[in-house]
């Protein structure tokens, strides 16, 4: 059994009020494998990089319990490139550029031995990508996670539609939910995108915290108040990557067990902005996440009684 993530695996220019980073390695897909290696052991990474993407960041990937069999490299090609500047409240930004070098033409292959995967995370990527993928599995995966972006409502809507109508979980963020809804209120705007197929969705709002809604039940996320928050890129995908692999590993596919996922997203979300780019998730040990996520217990604990 195993988790497969498509995603992308690129380079990353970024700007925060903290600093500046020339390109380095990220990608949806790296935040995800890299949060998700904490939980499960088995995932299979299927996308592509250019001959320009570097070997160690592979090995750093393997390392992580990554399977790169399904991650394509093309040479004579560019590596997918992204980069962003973050306004001073650092949960808004601004994309400088994409390029999509080799995704313009990426045709996924799902390798024969990635077959019967229990879940599947279609980590943010062109949505006609993401269908591909699908199309290609021989048997449903147990639980389909779809992460996106504005950029892919911006330009592709009708493939984003689509792909929105088989799947389980959608993560998308507030301005996102709004933009895909026409909706301002977030409880309508998740009514609303659970009509588009959906059965669960999942609304992060940055540093406060996630919602996630299915058609009769909602459950709220607070994020860890931080002191200091360096760097945000990522934290959607580290998110994904934490909510999958939990709900992967308990194979509990419950709006029980996906309130706890939802808190342990949360929590590995926390780590990634607090370095620069992937830093802060490559090699975190066990006591480290167990300590955070009972941060996240305590933070929402109290006793009450009503009058
Ligand atoms: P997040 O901050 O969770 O939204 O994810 C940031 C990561 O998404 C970066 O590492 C980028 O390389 C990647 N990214 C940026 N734009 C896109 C896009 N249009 N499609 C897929 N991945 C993207």
């Amino acid at each position: 059994m195993s988790l497969m993530v498509v995603g992308t695996v690129a380079f990353d220019a970024i700007e925060t009020p903290f600093g500046k980073t020339d390109k380095i390695v990220g990608g949806a897909a790296t935040y995800i494998g890299l949060s998700a290696s904490n939980f499960y052991d088995k995932i299979n990474l299927v996308s592509i990089v250019g001959e320009d993407f570097p070997r160690e960041a592979i090995e750093m990937l393997n390392k992580h319990k990554v399977d790169t069999q399904g991650l394509q490299i093309k040479a004579n090609e560019k590596t997918f490139f992204w980069s962003g500047r973050y306004h001073t409240d650092m949960n808004t930004r601004d994309t400088i550029e994409t390029q999509l070098n080799v995704l313009e033409n990426f045709e996924p292959i799902v390798p024969e031995s990635y077959q019967g995967c229990e879940c599947l995370m279609l980590g943010n990527l062109m949505p006609s990508i993401q269908q591909k993928v699908l199309n290609q599995l021989k048997k449903r995966p147990k639980l389909i996670v779809l992460d996106t972006m504005n950029f892919w409502m911006d330009n592709f809507i009708d493939d984003l539609m689509l792909a929105l109508k088989n799947i389980d979980v959608l993560t998308i963020n507030d301005e996102e939910a709004r933009q895909l809804s026409g909706e301002y209120s977030l409880v309508k705007a998740a009514r609303k995108i659970l009509s588009f197929g959906p059965k669960n969705i999942i609304i992060k709002k940055g540093e406060h915290g996630a919602l996630l809604f299915n058609d009769k039940e909602v459950f709220y996320a607070p994020a860890l108040p931080l002191e200091e928050v360096y760097d945000p890129t990522g934290a959607g995908d580290t998110f994904a990557g934490g909510f999958i692999s939990h709900l992967c590993a308990t194979k509990d596919y419950s709006f029980e067990n996906m309130k706890r996922a939802v808190i342990i997203g949360s929590a590995m979300a926390s780590f990634c902005v607090e370095r620069f780019g992937t830093e802060r998730m490559r090699g975190l040990s066990l006591s480290q996440v167990n300590n955070r996520i009972n941060k996240f217990v305590e933070l929402v604990n109290f006793n009450i009684k009503t009058v």
